[in-house]
C-alpha cells in the first residue's frame, strides 16, 4: 500500500453569485488538486484553494508545493502510517498550510481506504449527517435581504451576514436583516477584520441595546490584534466571539485562550495545514470546554468533503458547521461519500472520502 504516483491538476466551479467579504470578491472557485495513485490500485484526490488574503497561498504557490516538494516527499511511503505521512508533510516546508491541507486531505482519504472505512469512521465515528449555514455576502442591504430570502427558500435555517465595512452601515444592515428574517434563521455575523476593538464593542452594544440575537460574532478585528479581540471579549455581550483568522494553528489557539480572547474558534483546514492539526485543534478545545465551528473557504466538494468527516468525528467539540462551498458552487462535480443538499450534508459508507471519477479538472501532464 505505498504511493507510487501523484499528479497535480486545477478544479474549476463558477459560483452562483460572486463572493464578497470585507477582504475580497471572487466569482468562481479554481483550486488546486491533487491525486496519489497507490501500488495496490488505491487512488485519492486532495483540495486546495487560494486565498492570499488570509493565508498567503496562490494558486501558483499551491501548484509549486504540491509538485516540487509535498508530492516528491511522499513517493513510496506506506498510506497505513498515516502520523508519519502527516510528520512528513509538515515538516518538508514552511507555512503553505493550504498545499499541505492538499496533502493531508488525499493521505487521510488513503488510510481510511486502507481500513475500508469511511473517513469519518475511521476518525472515530459519529453521526452521519450535519446541518450546515450558508454565507450571504456584503452587498447594499436590500440585496443581502433578498439573499437571505433565497437561502431560507433553499432551505437554510443559519445564515453567516458578512460585514466589516463601515460600523454605522453594519448596524443598519445587521437591524434590517434580522427583523426581516427573525424566527426563520440563526443569524451569524463575521466582519472578517474590517472593524477596531472600539468599533465593534460599539456594534455589538448597539445589537444587544435592540435586544437582537446573534449566534456569534466572527474575527471582526485584525488576525493579529488579539489585544483587540481581549477587549471585546471582556465587554461581555450577549454574542459570543468566534476567531477565525486570528486561529490558524494550535499555538494561536491556546494563545486566544490564555488571553481569554476568544469564546469560540473556528477550524478550517486551510489555516491548520490540515486534518493532523485540525484534530489536535477540536480536543485541545474539547478539553478548556470551548466550542468549535468547521469551516472552510471557498472550497469545492474534496477538501470540503474532508472537513465534513472531521466534523462528525470531532461533533462534541464542533458544534456549528458553516461548510458551504460546494452549496455556492453552480454545480458540484465531485462524485464522492459526501453529498451536499443545500444545508442538509450526508455521507455514506464508501471508504475514505468516495471519490470516484471528479469532472472539471483539468490535469497537468
Ligand atoms: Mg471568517
Amino acid at each position: 500500500m505505498r504511493i507510487r504516483a501523484f499528479r497535480t491538476g486545477l478544479l474549476r466551479i463558477p459560483l452562483r453569485t460572486p463572493f464578497k467579504t470585507a477582504l475580497r470578491t471572487v466569482d468562481s472557485i479554481e483550486d488546486a488538486v491533487l491525486r496519489f495513485d497507490t501500488d495496490n490500485g488505491l487512488f485519492a484526490y486532495g483540495e486546495a484553494p487560494p486565498t492570499v488574503a488570509i493565508t498567503g497561498d496562490s494558486l501558483a504557490g499551491i501548484l509549486d508545493a504540491l509538485q516540487n516538494t509535498l508530492g516528491p516527499a511522499l513517493l513510496g511511503r506506506d498510506v497505513r502510517d498515516i502520523s508519519g505521512n502527516c510528520g512528513i508533510v509538515q515538516n518538508a516546508l514552511p507555512k503553505n498550510t493550504s498545499a499541505k491541507a492538499a496533502a493531508e486531505i488525499a493521505l487521510y482519504d488513503l488510510y481510511a481506504q486502507s481500513r475500508a472505512l469511511p473517513l469519518y469512521e475511521a476518525l472515530g465515528g459519529g453521526t452521519p449527517r450535519l446541518t450546515t449555514d450558508l454565507t450571504i455576502s456584503v452587498n447594499d442591504t436590500a440585496m443581502m435581504i433578498a439573499d437571505c430570502e433565497k437561502a431560507i427558500g433553499r432551505g437554510f435555517t443559519a445564515l453567516k451576514i458578512k460585514v466589516g465595512k463601515q460600523p454605522e452601515d453594519d448596524i443598519g444592515r445587521l437591524q434590517a436583516i434580522h427583523r426581516a428574517v427573525a424566527g426563520r434563521a440563526t443569524l451569524r455575523i463575521d466582519a472578517n477584520q474590517g472593524w477596531t476593538a472600539d468599533q465593534t464593542i460599539a456594534v455589538l452594544r448597539a445589537l444587544d441595546a435592540a435586544g437582537l440575537d446573534f449566534d456569534l460574532i466572527e474575527q471582526p478585528v485584525a488576525a493579529d490584534d488579539i489585544k483587540g479581540m481581549q477587549i471585546i471579549k471582556a465587554a461581555k455581550s450577549r454574542i459570543p466571539l468566534m476567531a477565525d483568522e486570528s486561529a490558524f494553528d494550535l499555538a494561536q489557539v491556546k494563545a486566544l485562550h490564555a488571553a481569554s480572547a476568544a469564546d469560540i474558534i473556528n477550524i478550517k483546514l486551510m489555516k491548520s495545514a490540515g486534518l493532523s492539526n485540525a484534530i489536535a485543534i477540536a480536543d485541545y478545545c474539547a478539553g478548556q470546554n470551548m466550542e468549535c465551528m468547521m469551516g472552510c473557504m471557498l472550497e469545492g466538494g474534496i477538501s470540503a468533503a474532508a472537513a465534513v468527516h472531521l466534523a462528525i468525528a470531532k461533533s462534541s467539540v464542533i458544534s456549528r458547521i458553516d461548510l458551504d462551498g460546494p452549496s455556492l458552487g453552480c454545480f458540484d462535480p465531485i462524485d464522492g461519500n459526501v453529498r451536499f443538499d443545500d444545508a442538509v450534508i450526508s455521507v455514506s459508507d464508501r471508504p475514505g472520502l468516495g471519490i470516484q471519477a471528479p469532472a472539471n479538472i483539468s490535469w497537468f501532464e
